[in-house]
């Protein structure tokens, strides 16, 4: 196909993406800077179908926040509470549990489990509640904890982070979500979160875990205080990192929710800016399999339309969404199978129900008996 690219900047940049070679800083930014979005997608969907065809990806998952209780106040986020504020809530461990097998008739295939800095509940604590999660949902893969949370479990224990990790592993952890990179930028996270690790210690608790066989995903937090260069130093990290340990299974361009934050003052990102990032990641992080369109920030129809702009995962049913609903995102907490599979087969794509590793999942429609 030819293609008529209105920014002439991007000319060599096309031609890399045609000899898939790898691009960097400075095509980086052209990428980010230039106004010719349909030129950036089209290089994004071309990497796309090479990687993955026609495929689109989703799996149907559950979210489980078990508290909003954070002592990190980051100025990004609407979650996190202080202890004594009357809205906070910690979940006992009977009622994570009994969170979890609300949704169950659809099948869930993933428990996602993230919360907040809790300064009272312990290493132990975390690991009866994935024990109890395995006893009672034997099947349902483990997807927990942010990098953030992994760092401070360690701390308040007085244990390395792979000793930590070892400890969540045997409790059942089975991989790691990978928020709470934000943007690894140390002017920006002064600003936005400066009391939780820093970019090289995020990176570190990957690397650790990649080391000890965890996948994780990756993310960043985009729309807020950041600049393009400070988002292109961000993906280049993770891609060096990737080279190195090659554990990231996806990367989450995240949209900054404003809304109920200290920084309510900046406005919400648009779908240009949306459907950029994720074309932008797709080009340059060739070396991570996956670049996931989170239908919860971004909006379904948005992330209908990435799948054209080098998104080839919608993510999936979530369920109950907490975190980005108290910044004000207006879509459902949930979306059943039907709609995942109606926005997937509506722009063209062939939808795959994958499990958390993206193994493609046999499922009969009528019974919703998972086969991996
Ligand atoms: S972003 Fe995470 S660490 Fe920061 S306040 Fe919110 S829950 Fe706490």
């Amino acid at each position: 196909m030819n293609l008529s690219i209105e920014d002439a900047r991007l000319e060599p940049i096309l031609q890399k993406v045609r000899a898939g070679a790898r691009l960097g800083y400075d095509d980086g930014l052209a990428l980010y800077r230039t106004p010719d979005l349909l030129s950036v997608g089209y290089m994004a969907n071309l990497v796309r179908e090479r990687l993955h065809g026609n495929v689109a990806y989703f799996n149907v998952n559950r979210h489980i926040n078990p508290t909003d209780v954070c002592v990190a106040s980051c100025r990004l986020c609407a979650f996190g509470k202080r202890a004594k504020d009357p809205r906070a809530y910690t979940m006992s461990l009977e009622q994570v549990w009994e969170t979890a097998g609300r949704g169950w008739s659809e099948a869930v295939t993933e428990f996602h489990i993230v919360g907040g800095l809790h300064p009272e509940l312990t290493l132990d604590w975390y690991c009866q509640m994935l024990r109890g999660l395995k006893e009672r949902f034997p099947r349902v893969h483990r997807k927990a904890f942010t990098m953030v949370e992994i760092a401070y479990l360690a701390r308040r224990s007085r244990l390395s982070y792979a000793e930590t990790i070892q400890r969540l592993i045997d409790a059942g952890v089975e991989s790691l979500p990978g928020g709470g990179a934000e943007v690894f930028s140390e002017r920006v996270r002064r600003i936005v979160c400066d009391h939780k690790i820093d970019g090289a210690e995020w990176l570190e608790v990957a690397r650790t875990a990649h080391r000890m066989g965890l996948h994780s995903n990756c993310t960043m937090l985009y729309g807020h205080i950041e600049t393009e260069e400070d988002r292109i130093d961000h993906l280049l990290k993770l891609r060096a990192l990737q080279d190195e340990t090659k554990g990231f299974v996806a990367f989450i361009p995240l949209a900054f929710h404003p809304d109920n934050t200290p920084l309510q003052h900046i406005p919400s990102t648009t779908g240009f800016a949306d459907l950029k990032s994720i074309a932008v990641a797709r080009l340059m992080l060739d070396n991570i399999p996956h670049i996931k369109a989170y239908w919860v920030m971004l909006t379904p129809r948005v992330a209908q339309i990435a799948q054209r702009f080098g998104a080839d995962d919608l993510d999936g049913t979530v369920v109950e969404e907490k975190i980005y609903h108290d910044a004000g995102a207006t879509t459902s907490q949930s979306l059943r199978r039907g709609e995942l599979l109606h926005l997937i087969r509506e722009a063209g794509r062939d939808p795959v129900e994958r499990d958390t590793l993206y193994r493609p999942l046999t499922r009969s429609e009528t019974a919703f008996t998972v086969v991996v």
